[in-house]
């Protein structure tokens, strides 16, 4: 089986393998020759498209890099070190982690929305291409309008009609829309509370980034 293993992201399962050597090599490659720019797109296509089977399902950032976390959980280790000075007593922790307990998928099944004589059924987003070349962080409209299965039964409006109709809401029922939307979509809980070895006090941390994610030697 050439992707014996399954991540579930929300409600998508993803069929994977684990990073293999030819995965650095060319992620090593690609890294040096971009003198570090675009590192992102880079660990995007080697070190989690390369390892998914259905190389056209569309993911968002935060799925992606849910997913990236989750290879790395398999491939290198459940698990990290981390160190941090105790902000009570000052006691220098040195603590080893599991990547679960940082990065904490939080979604619910998609269920249609029903706002002030609208009701919005939702799907995952459809079409990779079009999304990757659509897609704007600090537009709402489309976000939304990217997984609009129906509204009000009608399935046959554009992604731009759809935007439209998000943009020509009143702000208080398109709030209400988008808020319901933001409860159930996919996000990463990376938080996580350190109990000091020494005082016994906890302290939260927020893990955007997991030290030693990839081994220095992917670097050499
Ligand atoms: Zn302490």
């Amino acid at each position: 089986m050439e992707y014996p293993h399954t991540i579930k992201v929300g409600n998508k399962t993803l069929k994977v393998r684990k990073w293999k050597a030819k995965d650095r090599k060319a992620f090593k490659k690609e890294i040096i020759e971009s003198e570090g720019n675009n590192s992102d797109v880079i660990i995007t296509q080697n070190l989690v498209y390369n390892c998914i089977e259905n190389k056209n399902i569309a993911l968002t950032d935060e799925e992606i890099q849910y997913v990236f976390t989750q290879l790395r959980k398999l491939s290198v280790s459940e698990t990290f070190e981390y160190t941090y000075k105790c902000i009570h007593c000052d006691y220098d922790n040195k603590e080893v982690l599991k990547i679960d307990d940082v990065s904490k998928p939080v979604f619910k099944e998609y269920k249609p929305i029903e706002v002030q004589g609208y009701k919005i059924e939702l799907q995952d987003i459809k079409n990779k291409k079009f999304y990757e070349e659509n897609k704007d962080q600090f537009d709402e409209s489309k976000e939304l309008a990217f997984r609009v299965k129906s509204i009000n039964g009608d399935m046959s409006k554009s992604f731009n009609e759809l935007v439209e109709l998000f943009d020509d809401m009143d702000i208080d029922i398109f709030d209400k829309i988008y808020d319901q939307f933001q409860d159930m979509n996919f996000h990463v809980d990376n938080t996580h509370e350190c109990t000091c070895k020494k005082c016994g006090k906890t302290t939260p941390f927020e893990f955007d980034e997991i030290p030693g994610f990839l081994p220095d030697s992917w670097y050499k």
